[in-house]
C-alpha cells in the first residue's frame, strides 16, 4: 500500500473515532484532501484510493492538476486565498469555493460563473481569532455578506470555513470551532440554509468535530509534509 493510501486510511479513522466521540454519524463529516503543493500523480494514488473531493490554494497550480485529471470525475474545491484578478479561472474550474471574504469577491465571481454550470458552491471564511489572524470576515460583518452572497444568483451560499490560529492550546481550539457553530446557527435563523461548517486541518480536526464540523480540510496528514507553505 502507497503511503499516502494508508495515510488516507489512518486520517479516516481518526474522523471515524472523534465522530462517534461527539456522538455523531461519520457520514456527517466530509473529508477534503488538501493536495496543494502536491503532484497530479499524488492526487491520483489518492483518488485510486477512494478520495473524490480536492482542495487547493493557488490557482495556476490547480489548473494544471484540473486539467491532467479531468477524466477523474473529481470534485475541486478552492481554499486559499482569493485574488481579485484570479475569480474567473477559479468560477470556470472549480465546483467550491471557502474562502469568500468580501462582497467585490462574491460578486466577481458570480458574473464569471457560466449559467451551463450549475451554481458555484460557497463557503465564507470568518476570521473568529480576532486580530491574530488576518484572512476572513470578522464575525460582526458575517450577517451582511451573506445577504450579499444570498443575492447573487450563480452563487449558492453553503456555510462558514474557518482558519484559527494555531495555538497547542485546545480548550481555545474548541472556542473558535465553537464560535463558527453559533455564527452558522444564527445565520439560519436569519433564512440562510447553511449545511457547511468547513473547519480543522491535519492538527486539530478532532476539536473541529466535536465542535461541529461538517467537512475538514486535510493536507499533510495525507500527503507528507510540504516544502512551501
Ligand atoms: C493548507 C491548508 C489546509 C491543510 O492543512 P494541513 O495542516 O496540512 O492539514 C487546510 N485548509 C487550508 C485553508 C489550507 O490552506
Amino acid at each position: 500500500m502507497s503511503t499516502i493510501t494508508a495515510n488516507l486510511q489512518a486520517v479516516k479513522s481518526r474522523i471515524t473515532t472523534a465522530a462517534q466521540a461527539a456522538g455523531r454519524s461519520t457520514g456527517d463529516v466530509a473529508l477534503l484532501a488538501v493536495s496543494k503543493t502536491f503532484s497530479a500523480d499524488c492526487v491520483r494514488t489518492c483518488a485510486a484510493a477512494g478520495q473524490r473531493a480536492f482542495g487547493e490554494n493557488y490557482v495556476q497550480e490547480a489548473l494544471d492538476k484540473i486539467s491532467a485529471l479531468q477524466t477523474l470525475d473529481l470534485v475541486w474545491h478552492f481554499i486559499g486565498p482569493i485574488q481579485s484578478n484570479k475569480t474567473r479561472p477559479i468560477a470556470e474550474n472549480f465546483h467550491w469555493v471557502h474562502s469568500i471574504d468580501r462582497e467585490r469577491v462574491a460578486q466577481r465571481l458570480n458574473d464569471a460563473r457560466s449559467p451551463s454550470l450549475p451554481p458555484l458552491n460557497v463557503c465564507m471564511q470568518v476570521n473568529v481569532s480576532g486580530e491574530a489572524s488576518k484572512s476572513g470576515v470578522a464575525p460582526e460583518e458575517a450577517t451582511a455578506l451573506a445577504q450579499a452572497i444570498a443575492a447573487l444568483p450563480r452563487l449558492k451560499l453553503r456555510g462558514l470555513m474557518t482558519i484559527p490560529e494555531p495555538t497547542p492550546d485546545s480548550m481555545l481550539r474548541r472556542q473558535r470551532f465553537a464560535l463558527l457553530r453559533e455564527l452558522q446557527l444564527k445565520l439560519i435563523a436569519l433564512g440562510h440554509p447553511l449545511d457547511t461548517l468547513s473547519m480543522g486541518m491535519s492538527d486539530d480536526l478532532e476539536d473541529a468535530i466535536a465542535e461541529g464540523a461538517t467537512l475538514v480540510r486535510v493536507g499533510s496528514a495525507i500527503f507528507g509534509m510540504r516544502s512551501k507553505a
